[in-house]
């Protein structure tokens, strides 16, 4: 199923590949778009955008890895005013930079990091607010990946932190059928715990970067956790 229904507040995935998501979320001044999908994934965007009748005002990103950030510059340079918003860690991967930080665990960077020459707009930490979308740490797979919980219907966009490709999963460890969020994940226990921290917002519904939304997802999650120990 490539299309779910749209949540409360109007947000809709549209996915490419039937596999990789962005979201279109409502906003009184048009559009966010969360996630890019790949180069290939622009088309269908824009084109739900304007099935929707909106303009896409601003792009956010969960994180910076090619199957989030790949539709980026092709959308800019579509969308000549967008804002762009990443957070503050992963714009240093999107700008082509995978030095680690001397805190950071010495783990090594995985998953495509081709990045982008779309600059940042505007980088933002978590608790910082773009529309109705509050940013929250999910660490781990990235070392600055944000989840976006909206706090108009408690949709919780995570990222890669979960997948529901085949089930709720964390990116903490690999699941057989979808191996590669957990392949293409830095740190698993930062990973981990951010899983933790996310189940415990108890959020209404889960839009991951891959698989469909999944409503009421708090005990799913907690099994996902506790597979992950
Ligand atoms: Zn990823």
């Amino acid at each position: 199923m490539s299309k779910s229904a749209p949540t409360p507040a109007g947000t809709i995935r549209v996915t490419y590949l039937g596999l990789v998501n962005a979201y279109l979320v409502p906003e009184d001044d048009g559009l966010t778009l969360v996630d890019t999908t790949l180069k290939g994934g622009v088309k269908r965007i824009l084109a739900a955008a304007e099935g929707l009748g909106r303009p896409i005002v601003r792009i956010v990103l969960t994180h910076a890895h090619d199957d989030h950030v790949g539709g980026l510059d092709a959308l800019a340079a579509q969308l000549p005013d967008v804002e762009v918003v990443i957070s503050t860690r992963d714009a240093r991967l999107l700008a082509g930079d995978t030095t680690l930080d001397p805190d950071e665990p010495r783990s090594k960077l995985r998953g495509g990091l081709k990045g982008a020459s779309t600059v940042p707009t505007r980088t933002i930490e978590p608790g910082d607010h773009v529309g109705s979308l509050r940013a929250v740490a999910a660490p781990g797979h990235t070392p600055g990946q944000l989840a976006f919980l909206d706090e108009r219907d408690g949709t919780l966009l995570c990222g890669d932190a979960y997948a529901t490709v085949t089930g709720v999963a964390t990116c903490a460890k690999p699941r057989p059928l979808f191996p590669l969020p957990a392949l293409a994940t830095w740190h698993r226990p930062t990973a981990l715990a951010s899983a933790e921290a996310l189940r415990a917002l108890d959020p209404a519904r889960l839009a991951p970067g891959h698989g469909p939304v999944v409503e009421d997802p708090g005990a799913a999650m907690e099994a996902a956790v506790a597979r992950s120990r």
